[in-house]
């Protein structure tokens, strides 16, 4: 039998909470495989998860896209006997097509009479006896054959397989991702996510200058995102009305720095109703006028609720490589424009400056358009499990 063996990584820096986050993890992991027939075991330092072969694809498939996970291995299990665990090892060596070998033992059954270094020994002579051509190499080797040894059932594994790390999605807050068609929003999500939080989205849209495919965009966007948590809320903003004021009373330098500050008072009275903790964005210092460091500052200056903004400090080239990973690149790149892109002003303000935007912003109603925008949001709700119908609301 086989069993997948998962290792923590990070978690296991939480020393009251890991109950906590190992119990999340858990959860999200039975969740996305319960429809597979398979029996999840807890321990402290790692989980077993036993499953049918025919499965392993699938199921290795959800375990890559479950954060919280360091690693993990595809183990063989034995009997915890030295015929036993010789023989897996012996079958396992004479299977593998190598020249340089390690064993490597890690025994918790202290009731076995042989120390780990003294077993590696003589595992690694059962295989040097039996196969031609290889010899041991502690330092660099082809492959490395692990045994663990514990109470009654023992494991053995080649592959140590790279999960994708940060703490399970749930064990921090929600957080509102401002979720726009391009490249840099989805990522950052994603990597918000990673650090556990609970993440729904905000898209703001400005038909008819937006078309519905740019809309549609962005319900794919949020479909690839959902695979990394169970299930996502789409918030979709109608902005037309607050965007044609802006252009109609503002300085067309400045329309895109008083857009962005609408959101973002938009995005705090959503997260208040929606109980959100903090604003997520895919803003990239220096990316565009309104993303350097003074127009952030003028920006930001709209709200108290902390601003997130994961791909910050990564290069457009990262940002495309994390996009590209994610499987989100391909549909951020259709052409379809979004609110942003539709009213670009030749000339942007690089360095606004916050008394010309409240000057601007007291010709525009803009307390009770933001009101009617947040009660008249949509919701979509996108989940994991099936394929979502939205052809009503298109
Ligand atoms: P690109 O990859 O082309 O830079 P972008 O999505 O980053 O696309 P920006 O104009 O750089 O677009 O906007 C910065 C951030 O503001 C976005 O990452 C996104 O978080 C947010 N944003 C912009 N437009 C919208 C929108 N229409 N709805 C929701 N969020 C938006
Ligand atoms: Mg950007």
């Amino acid at each position: 039998m086989k069993v997948i063996l998962i290792k923590y990584g990070e978690l296991i820096t939480k020393k009251g909470n890991r109950k906590f986050f190992i119990k999340k993890l858990e959860e999200n992991l039975r969740h996305k495989l319960k429809k597979f027939d398979i029996k999840i075991q807890i321990e402290i330092s790692r989980m077993t998860i036993e499953f049918l072969d025919s499965d392993l694809k699938e199921i290795e498939k959800v375990i890559q896209n479950t954060f919280g996970i360091y690693k993990y291995h595809i183990a063989e299990c034995v009997d915890t006997n030295r015929e036993s665990i010789e023989q897996k090892v012996l079958e396992i060596s004479q299977n593998k097509d190598f020249h340089t070998f390690k064993i490597e033992v890690k025994r918790s059954d202290k009731t076995f009479p042989i120390s780990s270094l003294e077993y590696a020994k003589i595992l690694g002579g059962i295989i040097l006896k039996n196969k031609k051509n290889i010899s041991v190499d502690v330092h660099q080797p082809e492959i490395t054959i692990t045994v663990e040894i514990k109470h009654g059932v023992s494991y053995v594994y080649t592959d140590s397989i790279l999960g994708s790390g940060g703490y399970p999605v749930g064990t921090q807050e929600k957080g509102l991702l401002m979720l726009s068609g391009g490249i840099d929003s989805p990522v950052a999500g994603y990597l918000a996510m990673k650090r556990g939080i609970r993440v729904d989205a905000v898209y703001f849209e400005a038909i008819p200058h937006t078309s519905l495919e740019a809309r549609n965009k962005v319900i794919e966007l949020t479909k690839k995102l959902v695979q990394y948590t169970n299930c996502m809320h789409l918030y979709i903003v109608p902005f037309t009305q607050i965007q044609e004021e802006i252009y109609k009373n503002c300085n067309p330098d400045y329309c895109i720095t008083i857009m962005r500050r609408m959101m973002y008072r938009i995005m705090e009275e959503l997260v208040k109703k929606f109980q959100a903790k903090v604003i997520i964005n895919g803003e990239s210092i220096g990316q565009v006028a309104s993303q350097t460091l003074v127009s952030m500052n003028v920006i930001n200056a709209v709200t108290h609720i902390p601003v997130i903004r994961p791909v910050a400090c990564l290069d457009k080239l990262e940002i495309m490589d994390i996009a590209r990973k994610i499987d989100t690149y391909d549909i951020s790149i259709l052409p379809y424009e979004d609110c942003c892109t539709v009213f670009v002003p030749k000339h942007p303000v690089i360095h606004p400056r916050l008394d010309m935007c409240v000057k601007m912003e007291e010709k525009i109603p803009y307390q009770e358009m933001i009101q009617k925008c947040v009660e008249e949001v949509q919701v979509l709700k996108i989940t994991d499990q099936e394929e979502s119908d939205f052809s009503s609301l298109l």
